[in-house]
């Protein structure tokens, strides 16, 4: 889903303003008009703004009125009070209510009944609450008997209001209502709820007035404009819920905006054969192919589908059942379409053969679903290139990069059961029955497979971390598939053959009985469940990425190409990758990375063979034998920089001198104490011995208490300036060599942790002498360029007088973090959590830039490094280089561009593009 960027920390919805008087709070729609429209969210939420728009465009919306987010957030402000004037307002609504639905509350002859539901300006399905139902008591639930005939719905809807508020208003736990349900279905002898006539439904209505006399302390209120309040308060206190504050923290949803709370008159779908409900998408949600797709069922009330617990029928077979509700639905839902220029998730119900709309919106859609769709838009023009890159979340294209099963491996195993492909996408993992479960393997570094009979809200944190989601129940658009598509999680629903013990914790699947730790896998995209663990293998666009696969081949490949080839004309910024090997260099080309943005020289010294000779550079206690190995390093590291040289076809490639503290290239002192009290006890004596001791003499030597802070970046090379020369040397002789071959190159020699303009000069001093003398004995010129990182705060501060001496700044927005909150990069670990429960921390700081903070120096930095140079070329190559939200504030404070690791390129590419088209839009 949508992850919505905000840096809100706040606790609770606040209100921008205090509540002047005749304010307005509350938008009616009916009779073919609407106070609001679409583009009303805000106000609105989501629902309240779309059964506005689809009210003023004349489809069949039951009459209602939205209450806004404005009076949400003055409910929070006055201590969780509606004040008196939404109150009044509220009142005269109802009355246009009355009016527009000819009936009203509480008439013993045509009662008005509401449906009472949340809608936040952005969707979180099944997080908060709703009521149905409302207005019916002991008087109108006879009218309604009346005016249907059916005593048994009428009773049936009486119980489920009085479950529903009972549960949301009065906090009763809804096993109290389950139970006397239960106990009434064993006194008749039934086994199923539709077998429950009137007099037991009666019954049932009976002993739940009880429970709530005995479980709140009060009788369950008659008079509907009671249960109206009580109904509205709690639906907006639901916005506190613990769920729904996780799901918040989860996608980044501003605490302060509150929900809507849209009072609208109730439809039934379950009147009897006539009447049924159901829900859908104007194109298959998962994979994208355009095809009118739902599922409904008869005689059933919308919770029925979305809950899973019946298994709804395929939304074709209504046109057998219901020909002309079907027909008037296609027509409705193909005009939404096309208005909104998007794929529609809609809701609906027929009662007694007439249609209702009760809702639409733009449908959540896998990453791979979101391609297809974007790119089939454009080709039937409904939409124009730069909109498909507007409408696919760059997060989404991670998804299409995630593994799938080695056909091969996976046809070797039988298929256990087959449930519905609710998301797609190879799931691997040990069974856990429970989420709690799921995170606490996870934690432990095992893969987990989530298996539940349905999954609830509150399964979200396991649903978070696990490889995948089972379900035996649902359909399509039950809680698992809707949550699990939009986090991308691989996700099968309604196994239905799963026969699931969660208390003795086993799972019997295909005849076979798993228990909780055994390993079980599923394809997302077919539904076919095994029993084992399949190995998984890199998706198609990896293969085409790789050469393995001809991009000829590959139908989304070419959709995926196409998108970003559109998001390529767009963007400002260039993208460039982190990459040290000429593989991976390769890869992030292939991703359409123009450009390395940081080699990490270091990350070579640990190659194959390299380590002995790097320790001996270490441990050399005098210059001479330091040089000796460093000319052993010499060749190794040409080849490397040649390697990655030629990967780029002549794009810039920046290499940084040797960064770590030089500790990190030798092993554990404590793992050192050990070996030699080993070999004393063997009692060994000898060269190997002295050369152990001589390596712990150097661990000691070099031990510190702030590595971090200590003895690294330039501070190595000004300590050990033959390491620079080194790698000067390296990259300057491999750089010629091409240039020689006639090939272009364009090296970008980059000097870390520099604070002070005094230690870049002196590196510059170094990495120009020796490039001048490669390019003399190899007598030909190569254009070079000398840099910095910008990751200490004193650089950014002094960014101006830095600049003198750089050619370019790279901002290590990584160090920088960890610099200016002065939070470790290794230890954020151990109270990141605590932070982001207390709404201290929004987000990962080291995910996702600090804008207020670090951006400054980011910004300031930019700044007076241009004021000295004003073309001064400035690019990120920490972490953030790879993150949407960071992008976009890299785009508007005028970075040339953003390096990240290979597999984000496609992902940074599309944020880079919408960057500059939002930035386009604004100015
Ligand atoms: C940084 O600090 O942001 C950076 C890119 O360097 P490293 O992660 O290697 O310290
Ligand atoms: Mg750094």
């Amino acid at each position: 889903m949508a992850k919505k960027k905000t840096t809100a920390k706040s606790q609770a919805p606040r209100s921008k303003r205090s509540t002047p008087a005749r304010h307005k709070f509350i938008y009616f729609f009916g009779a073919g008009k609407a106070e609001g429209d679409r583009t009303m969210r805000d106000l609105l939420g989501g629902k309240g703004a779309n059964l506005a728009e689809m009210t003023n465009a004349s489809l069949p919306v039951p009459p209602g009125f939205t209450i806004s987010t404005d009076a949400c957030r003055a409910y929070f402000d006055q201590g969780r009070k509606v004040p008196a004037a939404i109150d009044q307002e509220m009142l005269a609504q109802l009355k246009r209510l009355e009016a527009a639905s000819k009936a009203s509350f509480g008439s013993s002859s045509n009662p008005l009944l509401v449906s009472v539901r949340s809608g936040a300006k952005f969707s979180m399905p099944g997080m908060m609450d709703t009521i149905l139902n409302l207005g019916l008591n002991d008087v109108t639930v006879e009218a309604l008997k009346a005016r249907t005939s059916n005593g048994r719905f009428a009773y049936d809807s009486y119980r489920r209001f009085i479950q529903m508020f009972g549960n949301v208003v009065l906090e009763i736990p809804k096993e109290e209502f389950e139970h006397e349900l239960a106990a009434v279905k064993r006194e008749r002898g039934v086994k199923e709820d539709p077998e429950l006539n009137e007099t037991a439904l009666r019954d049932v209505v009976d002993r739940f007035k009880r429970v709530v006399r005995s479980k709140a302390g009060r009788d369950f209120p008659q008079e509907p404009l009671d249960q109206l309040r009580l109904s509205r308060d709690a639906v907006f206190r639901s916005w506190q819920n613990p769920r729904a504050k996780e799901y918040r923290r989860i996608y980044e949803i501003p605490d302060h905006i509150g929900t809507a709370v849209n009072v609208q008159m109730m439809v039934f779908g379950n009147t009897g054969d006539r009447s049924g409900t159901g829900v859908g998408f104007t194109r298959n949600p998962a994979t994208g192919a355009k095809e009118f797709y739902g599922e409904f069922l008869i005689n059933a009330q919308g919770e029925d589908v979305v809950a899973g617990i019946r298994t709804p029928r395929p939304i074709r077979e209504l046109e057998t059942v219901m020909p002309h509700a079907y027909k008037q639905l296609r027509q409705i839902t193909t005009r939404l379409e096309k208005h909104y220029r998007d794929i529609q998730d809609f809701e609906f119900t027929i009662q007694e053969d007439e249609l209702f709309m009760l809702q639409t919106r733009s449908g959540k859609r896998t990453g791979y679903a979101a391609v297809m769709i974007a790119t089939d838009l454009v080709a039937e023009k409904l939409v124009a290139p730069k909109d498909a890159v507007m409408m696919v979340e760059p997060e989404a294209l991670s998804q299409l990069l995630s593994p799938i099963f080695d056909p091969a491996e996976w046809k070797r195993l039988p298929v256990a059961t087959k449930g519905l492909p609710a998301s797609p996408g190879a799931a691997s993992g040990q069974v856990v029955f429970t989420a709690d479960h799921a995170v606490e393997w996870t934690r432990q570094g095992k893969s987990v497979m989530l298996v539940r009979k349905e999954t609830v809200p509150d399964d979200i944190h396991g649903m978070f971390v696990a490889q995948g989601i089972l379900t035996a129940t649902g359909g399509m658009t039950s809680h698992a598939a809707v949550v699990g598509r939009q986090m991308g999680k691989p996700s099968v629903v309604g196994a239905g053959s799963l026969e699931i013990n969660e208390h003795a914790k086993t799972v019997r699947v295909g005849g076979a009985t798993l228990k909780e730790g055994e390993w079980l896998s599923f394809d997302g995209l077919t539904g076919e469940v095994k029993v084992g663990q399949v190995a998984t293998k890199p998706s198609e666009i990896i293969q085409v990425v790789n050469g393995q696969m001809k991009a000829e081949k590959s139908d989304i490949f070419k959709r995926f190409n196409q998108l970003l080839t559109w998001a390529d004309k767009v963007r400002r910024l260039g993208i460039r990758a982190n990459a040290d090997q000429p593989d991976q260099a390769e890869i992030a080309y292939g991703f359409g990375a123009r450009g390395i943005g940081l080699c990490r020289t270091e990350h070579m010294f640990f190659g194959e063979g390299r380590i002995p000779i790097v320790q001996r550079m270490i441990l050399a206690d005098n210059e001479k034998d330091r040089r000796a190995a460093l000319a052993e390093l010499l060749p190794l590291q040409r080849g490397d920089f040649y390697g990655v040289f030629k990967a780029m076809h002549g794009s810039p490639v920046t290499i940084r001198t040797i960064d770590p503290p030089l500790h990190e290239f030798l092993p554990k002192r404590e793992d050192l104490m050990v070996d030699l009290a080993r070999m004393d006890a063997k009692g060994e004596t000898g060269p190997s011995v002295e050369q152990k001791k001589r390596l712990l003499h150097r661990v000691e030597q070099l031990h510190e208490f702030n590595p971090m802070l200590g003895h690294r970046g330039v501070r190595l090379g000004i300590t050990y300036p033959e390491i620079t020369e080194m790698q000067t040397r390296a990259i300057l002789e491999a750089a010629c060599k091409l240039t020689k071959e006639g090939l272009k190159v364009v090296p970008e020699i980059m000097i870390p942790l520099v604070g002070d303009v005094r230690e870049l000069k002196d590196q510059k001093a170094v990495v120009t002498r020796v490039a001048e003398e490669v390019m003399k004995e190899q007598k030909v010129r190569v254009k070079y360029l000398v840099g910095t990182m910008i990751e200490v705060p004193r650089g950014a501060v002094t960014a101006d007088e830095v600049a003198r001496e750089a050619d370019f700044f790279s901002f290590g927005t990584n160090d920088l973090t960890q610099l200016t909150y002065g939070f470790s990069r290794d230890d954020i670990g151990k109270f990141l959590g605590a932070y982001q429960d207390r709404r201290i921390l929004a987000k990962d700081p080291f995910a996702s830039l600090d804008i207020e903070g670090v951006g400054q120096l980011v910004e300031m930095g930019t700044r007076k490094g241009r004021q000295t140079k004003p073309d001064l070329k400035v690019g990120v190559c920490g972490e953030h280089g790879g993150d949407p939200s960071s992008i976009h504030f890299f785009d508007k404070v005028g970075f040339d561009y953003v390096s990240c690791s290979p597999y984000r390129v496609p992902v940074a590419r599309l944020a880079a593009a919408q960057a500059a088209l939002k930035q386009k839009a604004l100015d």
